[in-house]
């Protein structure tokens, strides 16, 4: 495979500084040497001035969990691309359900974080999926494409390589339930048939799509090997050193 793989941490809102550096720290004497995977940390906002330090001149990534899409002003309470470009942050996560679920976000809204962040040399990881309602009605392939549609609408081929795309289907999410290797694979390929449809086959191949969904060390190799399942966002078995480095394993 030509794409290499990418895993993610996603802490959520969980670890206070001193905690998120204790657990940066042992990512970094874990996998901070690992060359052939691309490996990313996303910890809270007030923590990541602190992990950034940590990660500095190792092979781990720091990325944010959201922003907002304007440079700057009234907007109280708000992050902004280069708030986050200025901490050193290579990736942030958008449009993760949490996000859509809790906050009301939008395709819309979430194609303008999108916009900004690639405007800002931010590599957006942008999180599509359906809830269980959608899939047992049969609509899980029209909700993500839809999902995809919107968050990279008006994106050039070029901006597009610059994204990394995260199918994390709702229901495994923090569930312990996980899609089975096949139905992962089955999404993903209609994901990359979406890129392709809107970017052509040759950004399409290149584009890194992660599975996220209570993966955990012990289903990691069986999701990892389907063709179209780039890596991993991971959320739970990011917040233990060992388990990640687990995860970081199972893709080198
Ligand atoms: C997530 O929230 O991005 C996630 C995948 O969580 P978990 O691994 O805990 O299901």
């Amino acid at each position: 495979m030509s794409r290499r793989y990418f895993i993610a941490g996603n802490w959520k809102m969980n670890k206070t500084s001193s905690e998120a550096a204790a657990l940066a720290q042992g990512v970094v004497e874990a996998v901070g040497n690992v060359s052939n995977v691309d490996i990313a940390i996303c910890p809270t906002f007030t923590s990541l001035e602190t992990v950034e330090k940590i990660i500095e001149g190792s092979n781990v990534k720091l990325g944010a969990q959201n922003m907002h899409f304007e440079k700057s002003g009234a907007f109280t309470g708000e992050i902004s691309a280069a708030m986050l470009r200025e901490l050193h942050c290579a990736y942030v996560i958008l449009g993760h359900s949490e996000r859509r679920q809790y906050f009301k976000e939008c395709d819309c809204l979430i194609n303008k974080k999108v916009k900004a962040a690639v405007a800002s040399s931010l590599k957006p990881i942008l999180c599509v999926g359906e809830t269980l309602e959608e899939r047992e009605a049969n609509k899980t392939i029209e909700v993500v494409s839809t999902q995809t549609k919107g968050g990279l609408d008006g994106l050039t081929a070029e901006e597009a390589l610059k994204v990394v795309i995260a199918y994390e289907p709702v229901w495994a999410i923090g569930t312990g339930k996980t899609a089975t290797p096949a139905m992962a694979q089955e999404v993903h390929a209609e994901i990359r048939k979406v890129l392709a449809g809107m970017f052509g086959e040759n950004v399409a191949e290149k584009i890194q799509i992660l599975y996220g969904g209570s993966m955990k060390p012990e289903n990691a190799d069986e999701l990892l090997a389907q063709k179209d399942i780039d890596g991993g966002l991971i959320g739970g078995a990011a917040l233990k050193a060992d388990s990640f480095a687990a995860l970081v394993n199972s893709a080198v």
